[in-house]
């Protein structure tokens, strides 16, 4: 689609995507809370169905295919990252059992009991974790596993400022002991939960921050591309003051 013909909206979403395209993975998360989460899952074999929910180019979705020997589908709303994802894919050589393909987490492509495991890091906040793990039961198998990263806050009471924060950001943010009650009323037994290290958090903005200033200097003078930066810088900030507040937590259930 050329330039002219786009909205100005489709225009703001490529200049946010282009920005979270640069980056391995486009939410907090490394290899070692990866594999730390698929310590609780068992009996998945080459005959076993994985799929990873809002799996942006698929940094996350490489280390579960370099550990488990199952078919692997990446879903994802936006068909650039998925180009990049099938493209990783190639250079890792695991294409021949993994997949990205463009759909919407609202509307998965997939049978009822088609799944053994259902995994989504930093991307089920899109639909929110409670509609996710209800809506998303029905394809998984009995006994299947659903493994999920999601905003939580750690102390029953926090700072005004943080609060009014993330409840205008993502309304859905809860304390534990209440996503861990949500899961349970999805139909899911908790199997664990653990908290996503600082690190990952910091890891995630130093990358954001370093592409900042190259993005603003490719989009000078564009409004949207300032005030998503701008909002960014505000979100990491936020984050550094009220971290012992809040972060993401791993929610590991299975279907009952
Ligand atoms: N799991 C990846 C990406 C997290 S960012 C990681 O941890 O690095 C969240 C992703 O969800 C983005 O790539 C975004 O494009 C995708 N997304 C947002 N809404 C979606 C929807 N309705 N269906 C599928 N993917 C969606």
């Amino acid at each position: 689609m050329s330039k002219e013909k786009q909205t100005i909206h489709e225009f703001d979403l490529n200049v946010i995507y282009e920005y979270f395209s640069n980056v391995e993975r486009q939410g907090p998360g490394s290899q070692e809370i990866t594999l730390k989460a698929l310590s609780f899952i068992e009996g998945l074999t080459e005959k076993s169905k994985v799929a990873d929910i809002g799996c942006g180019t698929g940094g996350q979705t490489m280390v579960l295919a370099q550990n488990i020997p199952c078919e692997i589908i990446g879903v994802e709303l936006w068909s650039d990252f998925i180009n990049q994802f099938n493209q990783n894919a190639q250079n890792k050589n695991l294409h021949d059992r993994m997949k990205g393909i463009v759909g919407n987490m609202e509307n998965l492509p997939f049978q009822e009991e088609d799944l053994d495991l259902i995994w989504s890091e930093g991307a089920i906040y899109n639909i929110g974790f409670k509609r996710g793990l209800n809506e998303w039961r029905k394809f998984l198998k009995q006994g299947g596993y659903i493994a999920v990263t999601e905003n939580t806050w750690f102390t029953e009471e926090r700072p005004a400022e943080i609060q009014e924060f993330w409840q205008k950001a993502y309304s859905e943010i809860d304390t534990i002991p209440n996503k861990v009650a949500q899961m349970q009323k999805a139909g899911y037994l908790p199997i664990a939960t653990f908290i996503v290290p600082e690190s990952c958090w910091t890891n995630y903005y130093s990358i954001m921050q370093k592409t900042h200033a190259s993005f603003l200097k490719k989009y000078n003078g564009n409004k949207t591309a300032e005030e998503f930066v701008g909002y960014q810088r505000y979100e990491a900030e936020l984050y550094y003051k009220y971290k012992a507040y809040y972060g993401y937590v791993f929610y590991i259930g299975k279907k009952i």
